[in-house]
């Protein structure tokens, strides 16, 4: 296993970090098959990993309730005393929190799920522009100052899937944050807080960690024989799963990946990937650029997400509306869109909140007619999140 620093936390993580909101289950999502889980939580401390990431509503019933991740990863370090060796990484549900007194309620109920005193990383999950104004509004920082004076919290950082410029205003507005969790892959570089939010989490030395280095996935399945050719000009011939990670790897302001596995053979071939340095030549990169423009032309609609068509009067979302449609199509993985349709986007600026009005219209660079688009958005993904 290969480690780095952790921005200026003062840790040193290995460069794969264990995520686990796709643990094995059963029949629900719910359900977690702890047998495999704890061989594969296992193998993977046993061979170097030694941060481990969940958060309060991985692998409950519904998308954003309590969990089992938690209560999980509690007992298997309890039961297997490999606590004070790992770095545990949480995070407080931001969309949950209606007063001041509801940060500390989460946190102690998730302490009692972790079965431990201290968290080391403590995250404010999936920070979205209103969710950052409502807990900025509850005080949410001088919790963060109270958490980290008490010992509660060693280090405290944020996820979230925005764009770069209110990546940057979070990041500016307290000094404290030591640690950030964006969204990150080879296709990815420009979607959300992309490429120039890494390198800002650079400049001010917060370690970054990353989430969906797969696509959850989708980089690594059904990969489409357009896609296939061009790993096969390469100088090095990788898998689908080392492309991915190495890319990653590869960058200098990336600290830790985490990659949420399902098996065992997944873990054991992440650590082989993760344990081998392997510098990607310039010929290869350009090989990856055009692997990612060639997903692009599986695209569901010409949304080039310019934003002229916003603000809609009815509050509708049309970029990350379509944007999620098209994902859907270029990764054919209704599922993974879904999660981020109905997570990201709030219930009333979703497709089906477009009334028609055509007011959009004139505006769109592209020529689409945005509510004819949206009315396909809503027909795919439909009006509540049942993919489980
Ligand atoms: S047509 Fe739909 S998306 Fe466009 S402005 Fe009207 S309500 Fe908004
Ligand atoms: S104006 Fe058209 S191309 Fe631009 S973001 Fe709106 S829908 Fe997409």
């Amino acid at each position: 296993m290969l480690y780095n620093e952790l921005g200026k936390s003062g840790l040193k993580v290995s460069r794969l970090g264990f995520g686990t909101m796709r643990l094995p289950t059963f029949n629900s999502n719910a359900d977690i098959n702890e047998t495999e889980a704890s061989k594969m939580l296992e193998y993977g401390i046993e061979n170097g990993i030694n941060l481990i990431d969940t958060a309060y509503p991985y692998h409950s019933k519904e998308l954003d309730g309590d969990g089992n991740s938690e209560r999980f990863v509690g007992n298997f370090l309890k039961e297997n005393s490999y606590r004070d060796e790992i770095i545990l990484s949480t995070k407080s549900p931001s969309w949950l929190m209606e007063k001041k007194s509801d940060f500390d309620y989460y946190l102690d109920i998730q302490l009692d799920k972790l079965q431990t005193d201290y968290i080391d990383i403590y995250l404010l999950h999936s920070l979205t522009v209103p969710d950052w104004n409502k807990v900025r509004e509850l005080d949410v920082l001088d919790f963060l100052d109270d958490c980290l004076a008490s010992g509660k919290v060693k280090h405290v950082g944020f996820s979230s899937h925005i764009e770069v410029d209110y990546l940057i205003e979070i990041l500016d507005e307290y000094p404290k944050w030591e640690v950030a969790l964006t969204q990150m892959n080879y296709l990815d570089e420009y979607y959300q807080s992309g490429v120039m939010g890494l390198d800002y989490l650079k400049q001010v030395n917060v370690g970054s960690m990353i989430m969906e280095p797969l696509r959850g996935g989708r980089l690594v399945q059904n990969i489409p024989e357009e896609v296939q050719k061009i790993w096969n000009m390469a100088e090095v011939k990788r898998t689908p799963v080392e492309w991915a990670l190495q890319y990653l790897w590869n960058r200098d302001d990336v600290d830790c990946v985490l990659s949420g596995m399902t098996s065992l053979e997944q873990v054991k071939e992440n650590i082989k990937i993760a344990s081998t340095e392997d510098i990607i030549s310039e010929y290869d990169q350009e090989l990856i650029r055009e692997v990612a423009r060639t997903y692009r032309t599986f695209l569901g609609n010409r949304c080039t997400r310019c934003g002229y068509c916003m603000p809609c009067p009815h509050g509708v979302d049309i970029i990350n509306c379509l944007n999620e449609y098209n994902i859907a199509h270029m990764m054919n993985d209704p599922k993974a869109s879904a999660m981020q349709y109905f997570s990201l986007i709030d219930d009333d600026s979703r497709a089906d909140s477009c009334v028609e009005c055509m007011e959009c219209l004139p505006f769109c660079t592209q020529m689409l007619n945005i509510p004819e688009e949206l009315q396909k958005v809503y027909e795919y993904f439909g009006s509540e999140f049942d993919h489980f």
